[in-house]
């Protein structure tokens, strides 16, 4: 299978292999890598996904985008990445499914697909977890001998995630940056206590544009490029634009769809609507490709928090980022320019168009999609936002009504649905993507259910355990108790010296 820039300037089409796509991560002309075409799940596949674990759905699915892969290594790969001791299995009658993305049955019509389970407590995992394993084939089968060297800047999730995911990897090491005052306690504690040979993490002496400047000061530097290459490694990203981190976000959206026919809830071929809380909009473009591949999603719908950019955007045919940033307690969806969305366009609209816009984006900070594009766009896709309040109300709710704790995250995508609901009337059975652990964002889940807490961390989540008759998830207990690795502090400048002395 060959996959193709969304924007394809140059006149001579340039396609690449899957290895490839995901070894350079970026096309070269800017454009995000997608396939020329999008495999078709038949019958017979659905009979032989629905028989399997998760692991092996993984393998398969990944298998149709990654032709170029050997097929035991993207099972070998796919059992170490999804294995019982990466993702915590649960327990409980509401569960329609176990293994690595657990279906929970909320009520008659209402699933949430629980994609937090792993290393970090949060669904970041479900694609850093694999990967790096797929990075490292792609080196392998792209003949490269240099060591790939990640750097990432991050203000808080995405460096532990990669951390836990690149993790003694062959053929890869990893260095995180954090700013030094701008990441939480567990966020510090999580990344600082990461264990394996070929991590390491650096505190830098400023916030977060000063760490993301430094990072990408080192891949836009030729003579640091060279100097790797003499020293036998080349620098890459473990950026969520990867077709590799996006690739196995597909599989969870085909694995719920034969868990809800497994269990009875649904029969094979009923429509059902999925729900994503979306920010960068890769998790939600993976369910689109779910959909393409056949499974029967009538409805996607698009929940944001006050950063509704992507809402407006469904609603009116205008992009536009210039607008106010607000800081809200779903940090994680704090995002003015969704990256992904690139691929809806590009597969619905065009490379040219994508191109055009992508360049209007850049230079006025928006653009108008012309209204084919738009009728297209939205057949399957609807878009709701919610409010601070609103989603803290929805945390309760669904406490109350249910006995069941959500993340803020899982919040602004619960309330969307009800907003769907209320506003179509249209009660398909909706799965609904739960992102992070309530425990990841304790005090803010506290603050909803009016539990009164005080600064420390163990407290919050004491006190939210305590008070919902749930358990801490065990990821997040770890960093509490394991020895400190990396006390580094450096400044901004003392960047480039330290990724060549790690
Ligand atoms: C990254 C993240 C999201 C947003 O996912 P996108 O793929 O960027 O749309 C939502 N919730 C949580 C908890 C996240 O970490």
């Amino acid at each position: 299978m060959k996959y193709r820039s969304t924007r394809d300037y140059n006149s001579l089409p340039h396609t690449v292999s899957a290895a490839q796509a995901i070894k350079e991560g970026l096309a070269p002309d800017g454009g995000l890598y997608i396939p020329c075409e999008i495999p078709a799940l038949t019958a017979d596949d659905m009979t032989a996904l629905a028989a399997m674990s998760y692991e092996d759905r993984a393998a398969y699915i990944l298998g149709k985008f990654l032709d170029d892969y050997d097929r035991e290594a993207l099972v070998s790969d796919c059992h170490a990445a999804y294995s019982k001791e990466k993702f915590t299995e649960v327990s409980g009658t509401n569960y329609l499914s176990g293994g690595a993305a657990p279906l929970y049955n909320l009520d008659d019509s209402t699933y949430v697909l629980e994609l937090w389970h792993g290393p970090t407590s949060a669904f970041k995992d479900m694609a850093l977890q694999i990967m790096p394993r797929l990075l490292s084939r792609a080196l392998k089968i792209t003949d490269e001998v240099r060591t790939a060297h990640i750097l990432v800047a991050t203000s808080g999730d995405t460096g532990k995630a990669a951390l836990e995911g690149y993790s003694d990897v062959d053929g890869v090491k990893i260095t995180v940056f954090y700013p030094v005052d701008g990441v939480s306690r567990m966020q510090k504690l999580q990344m600082t206590t990461t264990l394996g040979g070929n991590v390491y993490v650096a505190a830098v002496d400023g916030n977060f544009d000063d760490a993301q400047n430094g990072v990408k000061a080192i891949f836009g530097d030729v003579s640091l490029a060279e100097k790797a290459n003499e020293n036998g490694f080349f620098f890459s990203s473990a950026n969520s634009i990867n077709w590799g981190r996006l690739a196995p976000q597909i599989v969870y959206y085909v694995s719920a769809y034969l868990d809800l026919v497994n269990s009875g809830k649904i029969a094979s071929g009923d429509p059902v609507n999925v729900c994503v809380p979306t920010g960068n909009f890769g998790n939600i473009f993976a369910a689109y490709i779910a959909r393409e591949m056949g499974i029967p999603i009538a409805k996607l719908i698009c929940a944001s928090n006050s950063n509704n950019v992507l809402t407006d955007f469904i609603n009116t045919g205008v992009y536009d980022r210039t607008r106010e940033f607000h800081k809200t307690i779903s940090p994680s969806m704090d995002i003015l320019i969704s990256s992904n969305l690139e691929r809806l366009l590009s597969v619905c609209g065009g490379a040219e168009l994508t191109g055009e816009l992508m360049a209007e984006l850049k230079s006025a900070g928006k653009y108008i999609a012309p209204d084919a594009l738009m009728a297209k766009i939205r057949e399957h896709f609807a878009g709701y936002c919610m409010s601070e309040d609103e989603t803290r109300a929805t945390i309760r709710d669904i406490f109350a009504a249910h006995h069941y704790l959500i993340d803020t995250h899982t919040a602004v995508g619960m309330g969307s649905v009800k907003k769907y609901r209320a506003e179509t009337g249209d009660n398909t059975p909706v799965i609904l993507a739960s992102t992070a652990s309530p425990y990841k964002f304790a005090a803010d889940v506290c603050g909803a259910l009016g539990l009164e807490t005080g600064e420390d961390i163990e407290e919050i989540l004491n006190t939210l355990s305590e008070n919902t008759d749930t358990d801490i998830p065990k990821p997040l207990i770890a960093p509490l108790t394991l020895p400190v690795r990396f006390t580094e502090t450096i400044a901004p400048a003392g960047m480039p010296d330290l990724v060549f002395r790690v």
